[in-house]
């Protein structure tokens, strides 16, 4: 396993996500929890020593879970727990920062958090929790009295409030979306080198896009990697070695939920490490950006001019949006999914154009929208 340096001690490169646990029945709430102890127990024994959870994950069990093994198997000082302020529930009138994290550390079964971070802040929240939860304040005494190690944030909006965010308080980390195919959304590369010359180290999420560089289904992906010669075939490598490569990192979390994940993973992160990116890989990458742009078939910009006059209330950017993503990553499968939760509507179109006037990329919406039922339902 590759280290990075942080505040003196070593934190594993590959950090375990724990958000897509093995389940029972297909239950988010009944983790399994024998499969996930021999996972956690191969993982630490491999040298993982990062493990994220936070407060919604699988209804509260994926703490609850953790802290029950960490405990059982005398873990607790071996390994770095980092888990999550639940912002979603701040504008609950019962919502305590205070309460929260007292319920997590019992859930954890521990006296400390190593890395607290304050869950998915936009600008929005980070602005809400500071004025009005003071949690600047309370960051610092959970630091003063230990309960906490280390502060950070993860974080979904753009970079100028990424940089906002960051220059706010002296956090101690960060965790960011970052991989190849979104360098310029959210904190961006842009975002990424600010926090590096602030020293702020990245804890890194979605390194594979939520699995979405795996491209299970696009052949010429997979051949661009082999002709490559890499001495590695899996399109899950390249997306990993990528995000490892960057210097400024604390971890990269990949969210495992079997066996065969963990140790895939052990043995990437084994291999890569800061500067491990050749420039062949990278022109790999290249080649698959533009795969991407040029398999992003319905050209919508999401402005949402459509929706508004359509009789039948239908959600043409989601629909297409959904399409794109199925096409670009060729992932039909997981595409479908979306399309069945919120493209139930789309034969309903009764082709009365009134989308198509609207679109300033003068779109034929009631033809495009036929394709996507016809990819999908075909
Ligand atoms: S053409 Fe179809 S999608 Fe467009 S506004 Fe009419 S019913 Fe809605
Ligand atoms: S108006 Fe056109 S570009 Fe805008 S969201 Fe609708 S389809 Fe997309």
């Amino acid at each position: 396993m590759q280290y990075n340096d942080f505040k003196g001690e070593k934190i594993s490169a590959l950090g375990f996500g724990l958000m897509r646990l093995p389940v029972i029945d297909g239950d988010q709430a009944k983790v399994d929890k024998e499969a996930l102890r021999e996972m956690i127990l191969y993982a630490v024994g491999n040298g993982v020593n990062y493990y994220d959870t936070a407060y919604p994950y699988h209804n509260g069990f994926s703490e609850k879970t953790l802290g029950e093994i960490a405990a059982e198997e005398g873990l607790r000082d071996k390994i770095n727990i980092a888990t999550k302020l639940f912002t979603l529930m701040m504008n609950s009138p019962n919502f305590s920062p205070e309460a929260m994290m007292t319920e997590q550390l019992e859930r954890l079964k521990a006296e400390r958090i190593d890395f607290y971070l304050m869950h998915g802040l936009s600008m929005d929240k980070w602005v809400t929790l500071r004025d009005k939860f003071d949690i600047i304040n309370f960051m610092d005494r959970a630091k003063k009295s230990g309960r906490i190690r280390y502060a950070g944030f993860s974080f979904h909006d753009d970079t100028p409030a990424f940089k906002a965010i960051l220059d706010d308080y002296d956090w101690d980390f960060a965790q960011i979306q970052y991989n190849y195919a979104d360098t310029e959304i959210q904190a961006g590369d842009e975002g990424f080198e600010y926090a590096r010359q602030k020293k702020v180290p990245l804890a890194i999420m979605e390194p594979i896009k939520g699995g979405n560089l795996i491209f299970p289904e696009s052949d010429e992906v997979k051949a661009i990697i082999k002709e490559g010669n890499f001495g590695y075939e899996s399109t899950a490598e390249l997306a990993l070695r990528f995000v490892a490569d960057k210097k400024g990192l604390l971890t990269v979390l990949s969210g495992m939920g079997t066996m065969e994940q963990v140790k895939e993973n052990i043995a990437i992160f084994d291999r890569a490490a800061v500067g491990c990116f050749t420039p062949a890989e990278n022109e790999a990458v290249e080649k698959i950006k533009k795969y991407l742009i040029r398999e992003a078939a319905i050209p919508c910009t999401d402005c949402r001019y459509c929706t508004e006059g359509c009789p039948n209330k239908i959600n043409i950017p989601r629909a297409f949006s959904i399409f794109n993503q199925a096409k670009k990553y060729g992932n039909r499968q997981a595409g479908m999914r979306d399309y069945n939760r919120s493209c139930t509507n789309l034969k309903d179109c009764t082709e009365c154009r009134a989308c198509a006037d609207a679109c300033p990329q003068q779109l034929d919406i009631p033809e495009l929208l036929k394709g996507v039922v016809d990819y999908f339902e075909a």
